[in-house]
């Protein structure tokens, strides 16, 4: 029994290398899911009040096979080769993953099914594709979110100076699209920004260092 759980023990963690390895030599930026052995563990612990004198509470064996879930490892083990590659790492919430439709945003009761299919738009997905296309979705929201702040800090306060001007118009576009979670629509409009008063805003902030 022993020498069969060290066998898959070893394999799962070579799985887990060979996969970290591909995605930072494949990807620039990776979204992983914060799913939190700490939190499960905690869950089940003994020392929950909420376990008292349940059987829920969990041995150590329990605790100890909670730490080995694969998706855990692989985070941690991504963390080293993303170094190594030079690829963004972030850590994504992954609360939705389950539940959110990637097209309408909607929250279904997915249960036990392998298939997702969402109540309000019809759209059908494999479970766990439509969960890692959340991650990623939640993801790029963030960076959206992280440039539009990047994008404040050069032109907030010249579009605050003009409020009617194309500055002005150009800057609440980045906002607003950022806060759609549309990367690429913010992206744009910080492009359009740049060409329009680019080089002042440039000036600014050199200035202001
Ligand atoms: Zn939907």
């Amino acid at each position: 029994m022993a020498i069969t759980r060290r066998r898959i023990l070893n394999v799962s963690r070579h799985s887990c290398f060979c996969t970290a390895l591909l995605l930072g030599v494949l990807f620039d930026r990776v979204a992983i899911g914060d799913m939190s052995v700490q939190g499960i563990q905690k869950l089940f612990s003994n020392k929950n009040p909420r376990n008292k004198g349940k059987r829920k509470a969990a041995s150590g064996a329990m605790q100890n096979r909670l730490a080995d879930v694969s998706a855990y490892q692989l985070r941690e083990r991504f963390k080293t080769t993303a170094a190594r590659t030079g690829t963004a790492y972030a850590k994504t919430p992954e609360r939705w993953s389950t539940s959110a439709c990637p097209l309408c945003g909607c929250a279904n009761n997915v249960g036990s099914a392998h298939w997702f299919v969402c109540t309000d738009c019809g759209c059908q997905l494999d479970r766990d594709g439509k969960a890692a296309a959340v991650i990623r979705l939640t993801d790029m929201h963030r960076v959206a979110v992280d440039e539009a702040r990047d994008a404040q800090k050069r032109w907030g306060s010249a579009a605050a100076r003009n409020p009617g001007g194309n500055v002005a118009r150009l800057f609440h576009q980045v906002l607003a699209m950022a806060k759609e979670g549309d990367l690429a629509g913010t992206r744009a409009a910080i492009g359009a920004l740049e060409s329009e008063e680019g080089g002042a805003g440039r000036a600014e902030v050199h200035a202001g260092q």
